[in-house]
């Protein structure tokens, strides 16, 4: 498998293949760019039908994770990681420590903290053998309740800029993945008198959505085609492609899950049919926001931080229209211009 022309593969600054035998750790780690400080993200436990898929997965997401901190305003790089493994059965301490090693190998180039499949004790666990890790519990903690805040500030301001309302009373959203962040998000949108209709592999979520907020509960492939305002994914990336964009008739993407574009054209084609889509990595900014008050933790300032998601995502929305392009293309750019100064300020 060749990294370097890998498809994904965007001047990585260090792609690293973690083994070890005893605990049956695979894992590899990513860090993108340092420009703005240490590469800061995730760790995804998953079980990936293929190493190349875990490749593809952990090149994107640290990309992305560069231009995400970036635009959130973080003195944070962009990092990721991925280990290979059913996060139901494949967990142990042993498994963690030997992750922690090996994100402690990096010397603090980056920090991990938790994403799909992964939770706070395991970071507490791995935290046991390196201090680079974040999210930790008594300090930011879960910052799933902060990305869920983000998204449903994303699709207010969505519903904003396209229809020029300030409320989502009868908004209806179908929302994609009931987990750490998809629940807490329907909460919100609930809260604020939004109709739901969702989605999940879990019963017992969908059991609790519609007793807890009177939602409607779909098949997982009825959930594209749903005659809503918003679609909301907040389950796994790629959803966004050429089978589900023909059978969308929300007009509004807006959602936590990481690269929701298939490829980068589906944005393109979302423009052409007059779908606004909110760039992921924008929208699910809380999280690493909440994470990068770590220190001398302050759950309000993180707050009024996470809040600026909806101003970004407005500038992001009108800019985007303004200059007829998407909305993704005018966040990468907002964010390379934040690196690219930062760059020329240290040179
Ligand atoms: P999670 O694992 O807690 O939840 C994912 C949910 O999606 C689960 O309930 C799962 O059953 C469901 N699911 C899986 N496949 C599905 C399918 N095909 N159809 C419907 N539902 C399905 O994960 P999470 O922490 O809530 O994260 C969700 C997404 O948001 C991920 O893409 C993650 O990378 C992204 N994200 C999360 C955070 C965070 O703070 N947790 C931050 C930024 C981005």
């Amino acid at each position: 498998m060749a990294i370097f022309e890998h498809l994904s593969f965007d001047e990585h600054e260090h792609v690293m293949f973690c083994h070890d035998k005893e605990s049956g750790l695979k894992a590899i780690i990513a860090v993108h760019d340092t420009t703005l400080g240490p590469a800061v993200g995730g760790c995804r436990m998953w079980p990936y039908d293929s190493e190349a898929d875990a490749v593809n997965d952990v090149l994107r997401l640290s990309r992305g994770m560069t231009y995400k901190n970036a635009l959130a305003g973080l003195e944070f790089g962009g990092g990721k990681s991925v280990i290979i493994g059913d996060p139901k059965s494949d967990k142990s301490e042993a498994l963690f420590h030997a992750f922690g090693r090996a994100v402690d190998s990096l010397g603090g180039r980056y920090y991990s903290a938790e994403d799909v499949g992964i939770n706070t004790s395991d970071i507490m666990t791995a935290h046991e053998v390196t201090p680079y890790m974040c999210g930790l519990e008594g300090q930011s903690g879960d910052p799933s309740p902060f990305t869920a805040l983000g998204t449903f500030l994303g699709i207010k301001a969505a519903v904003k800029h396209q229809r020029d309302l300030d409320s989502l009373e009868g908004i209806t959203v179908a929302v994609q993945g009931l987990g750490h962040v998809g629940f807490d998000t329907c909460r919100y949108l609930h809260e604020a008198g939004a109709k739901l209709i969702v989605c999940d592999l879990s019963a017992e979520q969908l059991d609790r959505a519609a007793t807890e907020f009177g939602a409607t509960v779909v098949g997982l492939d009825e959930i594209y085609s749903q005659a809503v305002d918003v679609y909301c994914p907040c389950a796994l990336g790629a959803t966004i492609n050429d089978n589900t964009i023909p059978q969308l008739k929300a007009t509004i993407v807006a959602g936590c899950a990481n690269n929701q574009l298939a490829e980068a054209r589906h944005g393109e084609i979302l423009k052409q049919k007059g779908i606004l889509y909110a760039p992921d990595y924008v929208i699910n900014a809380g999280g690493i926001i909440n994470v990068s008050f770590e220190k001398d933790y302050d759950a309000a300032k993180s707050e009024a931080k996470v809040r600026k998601i909806y101003d970004t995502l407005l500038t992001i929305f009108r800019k985007a229209e303004q200059e007829d392009r998407t909305t993704g293309e005018v966040a990468d750019e907002m964010a390379r211009e934040i690196i690219i100064k930062a760059r020329q300020a240290k040179a």
